[in-house]
């Protein structure tokens, strides 16, 4: 009774894709201590686009069948706006508090 359990994987990967090639772009950072990432530079979301479709070509990333790089690029998107609203290490904040 496995089903058609897929899809949420295959986010998950293309997420984790997403999340990374928004911090080669500078779009995000990710904190060297915690690994969480945040909101870096809105202005790099767009430089993030042709880094994700040169790691396509390269095959860098692979993108599971059904998916086109418009679906990959929305999901950078998503990715980033998820983090947006996060301008620091939400790990680092709290142990500067404590
Ligand atoms: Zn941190």
């Amino acid at each position: 009774m496995g089903g058609i359990k897929r899809q949420g994987g295959e986010m998950d990967d293309m997420r984790r894709a997403a999340e990374d090639v928004l911090i080669e772009a500078g779009a995000l950072t990710k904190c060297d201590v915690h690994g969480d990432v945040y909101d870096c530079d809105s202005d790099r979301l767009a430089s993030a686009y042709p880094i994700a479709n040169s790691k396509i070509s390269s095959g860098q990333i692979v993108l599971p069948s059904g998916w086109t790089r418009k679906d990959f690029t929305d999901v950078v998107k998503s990715v980033y706006e998820d983090n947006s609203n996060i301008d620091y290490c939400p790990s680092c904040d709290k142990n500067d508090r404590s």
